[in-house]
């Protein structure tokens, strides 16, 4: 069996940009692909980026306990991890990482504590606030609003096995990949 490595994070502080990257260099690894009950953004796959489900469907798995973990991320949509193939992969001995919010990442680490948590944080609050306003996406009423959020989540990090400063993309995606060796 391997250990599940579970990535979170706050928001924007580019723990997606640094799981591509790791997924990019090392295709062995294995991503999980989340149930979700938001509508799919254009350019996303059914079954490739998330299992884009109804709210009945979502109840359905959580009622037949197919979900590891599950919650509602921003105050809107769910999302939860698939079990069967966390488990398929882990009896495999395959490597696979979860990226999901923070507060699945807890529900992970009470079902399985053997999995690894690995909490991505930012250089600084003032970075990620550069990071917000050079995405340009959010207005500066958001921005406030997203950066209380982040303020918040830091405070959870203590709960994590790991953290990993993403300062540069590579460092931090070869920090990540060296946790998972241990
Ligand atoms: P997005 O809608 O932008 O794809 O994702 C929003 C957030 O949902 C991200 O922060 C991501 O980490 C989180 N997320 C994605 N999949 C899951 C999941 O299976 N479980 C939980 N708890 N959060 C998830």
């Amino acid at each position: 069996m391997t250990r599940l490595t579970v990535i979170a994070g706050p928001t924007a502080v580019g723990k997606g940009t640094v799981v591509r990257y790791l997924l990019d260099k090392h295709p062995e690894i294995l991503l999980s692909v989340s149930a979700t009950t938001r509508q799919p953004r254009v350019g996303e796959i059914d079954g490739v980026h998330y299992y884009f489900v109804s709210n009945e469907r979502f109840d359905q798995m959580i009622a037949d306990n197919e979900l590891l973990e599950y919650a509602v991320v921003h105050q809107t949509n769910r999302y939860g991890t698939p079990r069967k193939p966390v488990e398929r992969a882990l009896e495999a001995g395959q490597q696979m990482i979860l990226e999901i919010d923070i507060q699945g990442a807890q529900q992970v680490k009470e079902s399985m504590p053997d999995a690894n948590l690995i909490f991505i944080a930012p250089p600084s609050l003032e970075e990620l606030n550069k990071r917000l306003l050079g995405r340009g996406t959010e207005s500066a009423e958001e921005i406030a609003i997203r950066l209380e959020t982040a303020k918040v989540e830091m405070s959870s990090k203590s709960l994590f096995d790991h953290v990993v400063i993403n300062d540069e993309v590579a460092d931090c995606a070869q920090e990540v990949l060296d946790l998972m060796k241990t």
